[in-house]
């Protein structure tokens, strides 16, 4: 390994993303589609490589990222399956997303106006493309949506009627899909079932692509599937959140980081370790040197908290993680020595470390963890 690879290395197991939607897949009622959800840079796996190992696979049937430069980024890369921009879209990037056939997430009348008037400028130019939409309905999480109320049906119907405009899709979000207790969850989607049916009443017309799941619904809420489903931390092999029963769907880890002992010496009872002296040898301890810290991303809540893996045996962390480097407890395993592998996340022998016990361990949430892992941190894709 080049070394680039044996400072830090993230890798990044491909066969388990495919892995884990077709997984996924197999728990879904027949006829309903997965979006999958690579915002963030792929959730810090890697938006680009994640979504050429899924595009081929017909059980995808397109990506969803948070903004119209992540979805640049992907249509740059030749990913031609439908992509949706999940947050707001500010006017700069319009056009570009006409032409490229991206999904703008619409719920304000200024934006439904604006895209009418840029796709009737277009074809006036001999470029007849509609901007395609899909309608964001706000039924428990207060964020961006239309309320589903008279007022919201009043959007839906502007949007259905406005020229240029093409109604692809409408959805809405789970707030609270993750907890053992779904009441909240089931509220929300029974809110959006009728609030489609209205729709249908009203203007009879039938929303082709209607999506209310995110992993946590795919998982454990076959009633929220409906015609598609947007899969993001499932993918990765991470659980939602600790209160899920993780017996409905086999998911595997994707992503584990490795790196390398640096330094290794022996220090007297009474030595202070890193900054502030937080952690004082009560006796002769052997330490090792692990140049990786919180500028990789990884938390600096993990001071004196965490462990890492080194031949198969649990290395504690001896007081603050630093910027660029942490020091380690290797005094009861001898073979530690300097060249050694250090695993971070994955497993090592009988030991394992994941993504959600770092998180609970530094108290960062498990997807904070993923998206923060560093830019210096290279990812090989096995
Ligand atoms: N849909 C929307 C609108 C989201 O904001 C997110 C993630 O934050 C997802 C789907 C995917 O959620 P998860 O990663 O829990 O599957």
């Amino acid at each position: 390994m080049t070394d680039k690879f044996q400072r830090i290395c993230a890798k990044v197991d491909l066969d388990a993303v495919r892995h884990n939607v077709k997984n996924m897949k197999a728990n879904l009622t027949p006829g309903t589609e997965i979006m999958a959800v690579v915002k963030a840079d792929g959730y810090g796996h890697g938006a680009v490589p994640i979504a050429r190992e899924l595009e081929p696979l017909t059980e995808i049937a397109g990506f969803a990222v948070a903004t119209a430069q992540e979805a640049f980024i992907l249509r740059d890369a030749r990913i031609k399956k439908p992509i949706l921009v999940l947050g707001h879209t500010f006017p700069c990037s319009y056009e570009r997303m006409i032409r490229e056939e991206i999904r703008f997430t619409v719920f304000r009348y200024d934006t439904l106006e604006a895209l009418s008037k840029i796709t009737s400028d277009l074809a006036g130019e001999g470029t007849f493309k509609k901007a395609r939409v899909h309608i964001k309905v706000d039924t428990g999480m207060s964020r961006i949506g239309v309320r589903a109320d008279g007022e919201g049906l009043d959007f839906v119907k502007k949007a259905l009627e406005t020229e240029g405009i093409l109604v692809e899709g409408i959805f809405t979000h789970m707030a609270r899909a993750d907890e053992e207790d779904k009441s909240a969850a089931k509220k929300q989607i029974a809110l959006f079932s009728d609030f489609l049916r209205r729709i249908e009443e009203e203007t009879g017309r039938r929303i082709p692509v209607r999506h209310c799941s995110n992993s946590a619904g795919i998982l454990e809420l076959p009633e929220a599937d409906f015609d598609l489903v947007r899969a993001g931390i499932a993918i990765y092999g991470l659980w939602p959140s600790g209160e899920m029963k993780r017996d409905t769907v086999c998911l595997m880890p994707v992503l584990s980081l490795y790196s390398t002992i640096v330094y290794v010496k022996e220090i007297e009872a009474g030595t202070a370790v890193s900054y502030g002296g937080t952690f004082v040898a009560p006796e002769r301890m052997r330490i090792a040197t692990v140049p990786v810290g919180y500028g990789d991303g990884y938390p600096r809540g993990l001071s004196g908290k965490g462990f890492v893996l080194v031949c198969g045996k649990k290395a504690p962390i001896l007081g603050r993680v630093c910027m660029d480097q942490l020091m380690i407890d290797v005094t009861d395993i001898p073979q530690a020595l300097e060249g050694e592998q250090v695993t971070l996340i994955g497993r090592d022998g009988r030991e394992q470390i994941t993504m959600e016990l770092l998180g609970d361990l530094s108290g960062r949430f498990h997807y904070e963890f993923a998206c923060g892992l560093g830019k210096r941190v290279p990812r090989i894709y096995i």
